[in-house]
């Protein structure tokens, strides 16, 4: 089950579609994809060295999307560094503004140890455009349309355009 939110702007006919992906490497890290988290692609993933979640975030001040990637410590199989992760996703990432998260998981005591991010994030859930400082989000219903910055970016309703035709 994939959730596919699509979003339109009523004044210019943006289209923006919000999408759970994923980012695997290749065998010897060099190549990097991003794609939709579906049942074909997660087959790649038991192969792959490193992979973790991806999910876009805008930056209403820069009005440009940055991507987030999540790397678990599991899903790190070769045991890179953080330094060294952070490393291989900026330099395989087609954009060049990214933020990077590696959660360390539990230590010996099963406590969590905190997450180590690229760029600061002041708490859990709130994340910061690492090139002006503003917080960012994922497109939500009624935000301005980054195209226009006139009208507002609403959700459409798949079930209701199959009703229309
Ligand atoms: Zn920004
Ligand atoms: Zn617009």
């Amino acid at each position: 089950m994939v959730v596919v939110d699509t979003y339109i702007c009523k004044e210019c006919g943006y289209k923006y579609t919000n999408k759970a992906e994923i980012f695997y490497f290749n065998d010897n890290l060099t190549e990097l994809e991003v794609t939709l988290k579906l049942a074909l692609t997660l087959r790649n993933l038991s192969k792959s060295p490193l992979y973790g979640s991806a999910h876009e975030k805008y930056c209403p001040q820069c009005n440009e999307y940055i991507r987030t990637y999540t790397v678990y410590k599991n899903t790190n199989k070769k045991n890179l560094s953080n330094e060294e992760i952070i490393n291989k996703i900026n330099e395989l990432s087609k954009r060049k503004t990214n933020i990077i998260t590696i959660e360390e998981g539990k230590n010996n005591n099963g406590e969590n140890k905190p997450s180590v991010s690229s760029y600061m994030k002041v708490k859990k859930e709130e994340e910061y455009c690492p090139v002006c400082g503003e917080k960012i989000y994922a497109v939500y219903n009624d935000m301005k349309c980054p195209k226009c910055r006139k009208g507002k970016l609403n959700i459409e309703c798949g079930v209701c355009k199959i009703d229309r035709k």
